[in-house]
């Protein structure tokens, strides 16, 4: 957008959307860039459905993905550096008069950083700051058809969401299940355990993938990404009350 857009954009903007991904390992059937991908892929659906109270804004394209540095080609960001980058991010737009965000994540591992993030930037800026998993809350479609007892990287469920929003991620003659390792400390400090921890991915999965990528269908993950959609745009339709403030 020029500037004149943005001014005349922000006539009915209540909020911006912030995509956020991460630049890392997916296994051997999905590119690098997938979380990135598809945190904008999601943003642009988001914000249509809000349209004209959302504005995004371009995407951070790398993430916290200390966990997988062991792959080639991973790049992360230390999580000081996400909150730094996150802190220029929204300032600049208070500046222009925007005071609500909905950061939209779409890697796990940036979740703890989010949350630290939202709770010192929302006191120091005085702003409003929410965060998303992209996908997290479409329980019912992800209950109906995911079977895999370990999955959400590169797995059915991620592959999916990607044949949907963005089949050009997939090598779709490389699909394969998640190689996980049967023993290792990985099975002690998962989530649910008495001890949390750091473990590296290799660790947990020979490829770089779990769950079974070979299950997915863009079927899938239209029921998935749609019900994700429905389920946070209610969520800011009710907290910034945007039917009532504006007719459009
Ligand atoms: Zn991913």
């Amino acid at each position: 957008m020029t500037w004149k857009e943005v001014e005349e954009a922000l006539q009915t903007v209540k909020f911006a959307i912030v995509p956020i991904g991460a630049h890392e390992q997916h296994g051997p059937h999905m590119v690098e860039s997938c979380d990135a991908v598809l945190a904008e892929k999601m943003a642009i659906k988001l914000g249509q459905r809000l349209y004209p109270f959302a504005i995004i804004t371009p995407t951070v394209n790398m993430g916290v993905s200390q966990h997988h540095l062991h792959f080639p080609g991973t790049i992360s960001l230390q999580p000081t550096t996400l909150i730094s980058l996150l802190k220029d991010i929204v300032g600049s737009l208070k500046e222009h008069g925007i005071n609500k965000f909905l950061w939209l994540n779409s890697h796990g591992g940036n979740q703890a950083t989010l949350s630290v993030a939202s709770m010192i930037l929302t006191k120091e800026l005085n702003v409003e700051i929410y965060y998303a998993k992209t996908t997290a809350s479409a329980k019912k479609a992800i209950q109906s058809s995911i079977t895999s007892s370990l999955f959400g990287h590169s797995c059915e469920r991620e592959v999916s969401e990607a044949l949907y929003l963005a089949p050009e991620l997939i090598r779709h003659d490389q699909l394969a299940k998640g190689d996980i390792q049967e023993e290792g400390r990985w099975k002690q400090l998962r989530p649910g355990k008495a001890l949390q921890g750091f473990y590296y991915y290799e660790e947990m999965t020979h490829n770089g993938c779990i769950g079974d990528a070979t299950k997915a269908s863009r079927d899938i993950g239209c029921d998935i990404v749609e019900e994700a959609l429905d389920n946070i745009s209610d969520e800011l339709q009710k907290l910034f009350q945007l039917k009532t403030d504006i007719s459009v």
